[in-house]
């Protein structure tokens, strides 16, 4: 999958859309779009890449590509998509796994060290309560001899919470991008199935992880 992010000036969404995300319902591709306070219009667009099996993404700039995959998609996105600004994010969904974070006294972080990528959707929350916590580990460290235990304990923590949210977000890809229309009932059952008190809770626990 690629994920591209852009945000467009102007009022280009008209009074549905205000104050709500609004998601596509569609397959291998979605568009979310939503208004920001300021005025402008956000858009979110995940696909999966067409050209990728083909050997290439061809000479097209970014908003071209984009254009082409999300044509004709709805009204609302074909207008966000004429206003997209010529230089947007646009890259790969992908995760980072390494098998250990730490050397002697260096130690990677947040996206660095365990991505979860955008399908988690707690990557911010994960990279700042990791830091927090390593935090935690180095403030009573007395002595330089105690920075590399300090940064070891620190990994056995909170490797396995990272690890269980990237879990959640492979769990997460295919009702992300629903591949076919079976994948896409299901998903409406899902959204449907997320109302009943109870299964809330257990549908929640299996996107964002059990940590
Ligand atoms: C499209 C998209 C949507 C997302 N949505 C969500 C969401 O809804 N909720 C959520 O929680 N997370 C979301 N994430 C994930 C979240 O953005 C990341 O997980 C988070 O920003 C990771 O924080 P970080 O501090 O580890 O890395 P970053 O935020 O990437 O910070 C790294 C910083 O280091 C700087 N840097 C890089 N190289 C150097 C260098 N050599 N010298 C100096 N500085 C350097 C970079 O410029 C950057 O500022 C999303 C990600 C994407 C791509």
């Amino acid at each position: 999958m690629r994920a591209a992010a852009f945000t467009v000036m102007g009022p280009l969404l008209d009074e549905r859309f205000r104050n709500r995300f609004v998601l596509t319902d569609s397959i291998d591709r979605m568009a979310g779009l939503y208004n920001l306070r300021t005025g402008e219009v956000a858009a979110l667009l995940a696909y999966r890449d067409s050209t990728a099996a083909a050997g290439g993404r061809g000479a097209g700039s970014i908003r071209e590509r984009l254009r082409g995959e999300f044509a004709g998609l709805s009204a609302a996105v074909d207008r966000v998509l004429e206003a997209c600004p010529e230089h947007v994010y646009d890259d790969v969904v992908a995760q980072i796994i390494l098998p250990g974070w730490q050397k002697e006294r260096t130690i990677l972080l947040g996206d660095a060290s365990g991505a979860v990528s955008l399908l988690a959707g707690q990557g911010a929350s994960l990279a700042t309560a990791g830091a927090a916590l390593l935090g935690d580990f180095l403030g009573p460290v007395a002595s330089a001899e105690g920075i590399s235990p300090a940064l070891a304990g620190f990994e056995e923590r909170w490797k396995p919470v990272v690890e269980d949210a990237q879990a959640a977000g492979r769990r997460a890809a295919s009702s992300f991008l629903p591949r076919n229309k079976a994948q896409r009932l299901l998903r409406r059952w899902v959204i449907r199935a997320s109302r009943v008190p109870g299964i809330d809770r257990a549908l929640a626990r299996r996107i964002v992880g059990s940590r």
